[in-house]
């Protein structure tokens, strides 16, 4: 096989290895998904991110057993694992818990290949083969699960997977500092280490907990716990386990807690063991973000598959343009995993990507998506960032707009404008979701967004129509999309463009009464909209709308609210959005009066 070939990808076998002149790995990543080279995969990233600051590093994608994890031998420093882009109960399990045949991140698309909790799994298997190595975990599965959580797929309180699992230390977040951190430290330590003493890595986790360093989770003994500054010390696991409203308060509690700036160092006991999850790591800049994206990624499945991987299908075409959500909305995690600071890159890199990407030989012309969590919060942030380092809101947007957010959307749109003209792009969609709210105050935006970047349907998530089901989402006030859908059919018109939104809802979210959702059930119907797409809700780890689902309970409030549970109530929430549903579909043009909507 040719050399250039096998040095293509970072190494999944001793082959590659060969060919890199490797006789060792220093990092080991173990991921839940087959090996994509593209940075909407965390492990690739992490992996490609960890060898251009000279580590050599490998990947065993989707190991069936403990065994499999010695396919490139045995690393220097660590193994990191991850179990993917989705957690794998969601991967694995449709929103009614039935076993899902397919797995869009696996070869040919085929399920089974990735275990139910991979996370401890994966954890396991390398605890066994690698005694005298610390494991790392990471991603939005295992750092999600830090703390005591509701677990839907169990239907019960349970403990923090750092707690319960073989996991050494968990980095959350995008993780990219503190692997590198921590593969220095580890390096330094291995360098100076005997050659017999298996405990050689310990110290170096000791001095990062005796740090405090930002975004790792760490096992302490009780008594240690008195040298933390500026903590606070959450009921224990013991005590969430046993009090619903206890769970609640500890939720909005550990949640609150995101604002890097103010942040403080959250404590949870599982009996004597601290759990202890240091405050978030700090937004990186411009330059930084330039730094990972501008690796160089192949954006290509490794070349081992023999079928594709559909996941890689969705994303090929895209380009990441920022990270992080300030929309802070209860029932989405993001977040709490890529922060509540937009961290944007620079409209260089973004430019000079897309002509790459145009000299690749898939590319049609079409660039699918040039957003991020959310369409539009490239380079978003607030006017007084001193104001922002001490604000606690867990929403920019929610109640309202916060009057120090500048809501300017200019550098999106001349981003947008330039990318345009880059020679060989016909198009540029918008597929992430848009938050409407935040693009109304900005015409120019609205205007170029939807003239130009709408490829027929633009995806938007109103949720909800019931104002009080809205406000536990926090999501805007349902008469903010009525006015949003009026501009989108006005500009669409004026542009002549025969083009629809795709309005998103939830089913069975917490507060969410069947009463409720038949008022949904009529709008939908006097409107002549026909959803073929709804979301039965599912409580995620690490987010507000999980511990409503478990304890019935507002957390603000502190009053009951209803909630559907069990099959049949769910389900019957879902019917009610799709009331008529439809085997084939109707599209005519805004023109016509008298229409029928796709969903
Ligand atoms: S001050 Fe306003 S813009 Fe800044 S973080 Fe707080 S809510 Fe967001």
């Amino acid at each position: 096989m040719k050399q250039e070939l096998l040095c293509k990808f970072l190494p999944m076998s001793k082959e590659e290895m060969d060919a890199r002149a490797w006789s060792e790995l220093d990092i080991l990543f173990v991921s839940g998904d087959a090996y994509v080279d593209h940075p909407s995969f965390g492990i690739p990233l992490l992996a490609r991110f960890l060898e251009n600051n000279g580590f050599r590093v490998g990947i065993v994608a989707q190991p069936q057993t403990a065994q499999d994890l010695l396919r490139l031998g045995t690393p220097r420093l660590f193994v990191g694992i991850g179990t993917g882009v989705v957690d794998s109960m969601v991967n694995n399990y449709t929103a009614n818990k039935r076993k899902r045949s397919d797995d869009v991140y696996s070869e040919g698309g085929k399920g089974g290949l990735r275990p139910d909790y991979a996370g401890v799994v994966f954890a396991k298997y390398a605890k066994e083969i690698f005694p005298n190595l610390p494991i790392i975990g990471g991603g939005v599965e295992i750092a999600l699960r830090r703390l005591a959580h509701y677990d839907y797929w169990q239907n019960k309180v349970v403990p923090s997977i750092l707690a319960d699992s073989p996991f050494d230390l968990i980095a959350y977040g995008m993780a990219e500092k503190q692997s590198l951190l921590l593969a220095r430290q580890l390096d330094n330590a291995k360098k100076n280490a005997s050659t017999n003493n298996p405990n050689w890595w310990r110290p170096v986790l000791r001095k990062l907990q005796l740090q405090n360093e930002r975004g790792f989770v760490f096992k302490m003994e009780r008594e240690d716990v008195g040298r933390i500054e500026e903590k606070i010390i959450l009921p224990s696991f013991e005590e969430v386990r046993r009090d619903k409203k206890t769970f609640s308060r500890a939720m909005l509690y550990s949640l609150n807690q995101i604002n890097p700036y103010n942040a403080k160092t959250l404590i949870q006991f599982h009996k004597e063991i601290a759990i202890v999850v240091t405050p978030p790591g700090l937004p990186i800049s411009e330059k930084e973000m330039d730094e990972i994206y501008d690796l160089p990624f192949t954006k290509e499945q490794h070349w081992s598959y023999k079928e594709k991987i559909p996941g890689l299908e969705t994303v090929k075409n895209s380009i990441t343009i920022n990270r992080g959500c300030f929309g802070g909305c209860s029932f989405c995690a993001l977040t709490q995993h890529q922060g509540k600071f937009v961290q944007s890159r620079s409209e260089k890199s973004i430019l000079e990507e897309i002509k790459r990407l145009t000299k690749s030989k898939h590319f049609t012309g079409i660039i699918s998506d040039l957003g991020g969590p959310t369409a539009n919060m490239y380079k978003l942030q607030g006017k007084d960032l001193e104001m922002c380092k001490k604000c606690y809101r867990p929403s920019c947007l929610h109640p309202d707009i916060c009057e120090n957010m500048d809501c300017n959307h200019s550098r999106q749109v001349d981003l947008l404008r330039q990318a345009s003209s880059i020679e060989k792009v016909r198009r540029i969609f918008i597929a992430s979701g848009v938050r409407y709210d935040l693009a109304m105050r900005d015409e120019n935006y609205l205007r170029e967004l939807i003239s130009k970047h709408v490829g027929g349907h633009l995806k938007v998530a109103p949720e909800h129509t019931n104002e009080e089901v809205l406000n536990l989402m926090r999501k805007p006030s349902f008469s903010q999309f009525v006015a949003f859908m009026k501009i989108f059919e006005k500009i669409s018109s004026e542009a002549e463009k025969e083009q629809y939104i795709v309005p998103y809802f939830i089913s069975s979210f917490p507060g969410s009464t069947p009463e409720m959702m038949e008022k949904i059930s009529s709008w939908l119907k006097q409107e002549n909209w026909q959803l073929q797409q709804v979301q039965a809700f599912i409580p995620l780890p690490m987010t507000l709308a999980s511990a409503m689902y478990w304890t019935q309970i507002d957390p603000y409030s502190k009053k009951e609210i209803f909630v559907a549970k069990g099959q049949n109530s769910r389900n019957k929430q879902r019917d009610q959005l799709q009331a008529h549903r439809i085997s084939s579909g109707i599209k005519k043009s805004f023109k016509q009066r008298k229409r029928s909507r796709l969903g």
